[in-house]
């Protein structure tokens, strides 16, 4: 056995767990999760049925604990693992499923495939033969917690910037983007780009909400790699930052990884030094809204817009009235795709996908369906509250010809405050007339 291999097989074994047992006993292959996936919505071949993905890794784990399957391994489909089959695991894992979870909800046993899935990732990603880029992204943002005096002057720089643009917009001349400000009530944590800071900090000003940004991001490549170690250590920055600064609640960017990975795992990986609340974006955007602590004007958008329910917020998240409550206060005709909320479709550009440039053709394929859904709305606009979903919808708007704008939420609700001056790319009235334009908040 190679050493790739045998690590294979031994982060498998120590990835064995009462769910994960249970995912791999319990399939009665009765084959309702085809239609569940959008990858066999997309192409309907038997290598896009959830339950045949989970059976690659099913047959491998039957030859090392089951006697039977090693003596007589044809009779049970058990295979042993080399790594010609490590590699077809790998490529499955990570270019064959978002991990959208849609397939569990449909499954009459509830069967957990991308538990599966992630079990394979995890293999792959301590065997090495995981993509590199997603290995890179999370090692590069480890690094930057460990010395964070390596880019801090340019981030601080980037921010002044940012804060003399916002002084601009909102035409008021005491308003500041805080960092690392100690004791505030919210530590506001971004995603790369000034487009997840400065609408954001634009609506905690307007709310005179007590509030500090953080000098990391959220994205946590660690997640995708489904390598905890390397998790752990990226989200170890953000929650050292709270405690260091002793604030009370952390609020996720437009992100459906970071918000799913901060509200239910790291809690866990860090119990006894976490003792904030967590909370996505989209809820204050809402709270502030519902307590008047912002004003919108209810009239502003009357363009036809439609919402994308990201997986890892809607399904995985229970965010779902949350960004409807929003919408329904900002624009007068807003059009549900269907199916919607928990049922909503994956985009197909979860899971890491869209920093996967090898598999472009097999995610834009896979995105027929929301693109097919996007079209039956008719409308003009597309809110996403996830900055994947958001790539991955300008991609299928390109590939599919959609015609939309794609926005996050909360430049949206900035439109809505009618404020002296819009935000960059915010300019054009035509963005609202169905014209061809740029997603906005890129
Ligand atoms: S995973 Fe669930 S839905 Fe799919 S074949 Fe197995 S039992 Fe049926
Ligand atoms: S998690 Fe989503 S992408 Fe993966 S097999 Fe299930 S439905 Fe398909």
């Amino acid at each position: 056995m190679t050493e790739t291999i045998e690590l294979a097989l031994k982060t498998l074994e120590s990835q064995l767990n009462q769910p994960l047992e249970t995912a791999l006993e319990a399939c009665a292959r009765c084959g309702i999760c085809a239609e569940a996936c959008h990858y066999y919505r997309a192409e309907p071949k038997v290598e896009h049925i959830p339950a045949y993905r989970s059976e690659q890794l099913r047959s491998v784990y039957r030859y090392e604990h089951d006697f039977l399957s090693r003596i007589f391994p044809t009779w049970t489909h058990a295979k042993k693992l080399d790594e010609t089959t490590l590699a077809k695991l790998s490529e499955m894992a990570y270019s064959q499923c978002t991990l959208c979870r849609r397939c569990t909800v449909n499954c009459p046993l509830g069967v957990d495939t991308p538990l599966m899935m992630r079990a394979i990732r995890a293999m792959a990603t301590a065997a090495g033969t995981a993509p590199e880029i997603l290995v890179m992204l999370a090692d590069s943002a480890i690094e930057k917690g460990k010395d964070p005096s390596f880019f801090k002057d340019m981030f601080l720089d980037q921010i002044r910037d940012m804060e003399v643009q916002m002084r601009d917009i909102m035409g008021d001349p005491n308003t500041t983007i805080p960092v690392e400000k100690q004791g505030a009530k919210i530590l506001y944590v971004p995603l790369a780009g000034a487009h997840t800071i400065l609408p954001p900090a634009i609506v905690f000003n307007a709310a005179k909400e007590d509030w500090t940004l953080s000098i990391f991001e959220a994205a946590n490549y660690g997640v995708f790699l489904a390598d905890v170690n390397r998790a752990k250590q990226v989200a170890k920055r953000i929650v050292d930052e709270a405690n260091r600064l002793g604030v009370k609640e952390i609020v996720i960017a437009e992100c459906g990884h970071a918000y799913a990975s901060y509200r239910w795992d790291v809690p866990n990986w860090f119990a006894g030094q976490f003792d904030f609340k967590v909370r996505s974006l989209i809820e204050v955007l809402a709270e502030y809204i519902r307590d008047g602590k912002i004003k919108v004007d209810p009239t502003t958008i009357s363009a036809g817009v439609t919402y994308h329910d990201s997986c890892n917020l809607a399904r995985n998240g229970g965010l779902i009235e949350e960004p409807r409550y929003v919408l329904s206060k900002i624009t007068t005709d807003f059009r549900e795709m269907t199916p919607n909320k928990a049922e909503a479709l994956c985009c197909g550009g979860g899971g890491g996908l869209v920093a996967l440039a090898e598999y472009t053709d097999r995610r834009l394929a896979a995105g027929k369906p929301k693109a097919d859904q996007i079209k039956k709305t008719g409308a003009k606009i597309v809110v996403a509250a996830c900055e994947n979903c958001r790539l991955q919808i300008g991609d299928l708007n390109e590939h599919y010809q959609l015609g939309v704008h794609i926005s996050a939420l909360t430049d949206l609700v900035v439109r809505a405050m009618r404020l002296p001056k819009p935000l960059p790319g915010h300019e054009a009235e035509h963005l609202f007339e169905g014209e061809k334009a740029p997603v906005l908040g890129d």
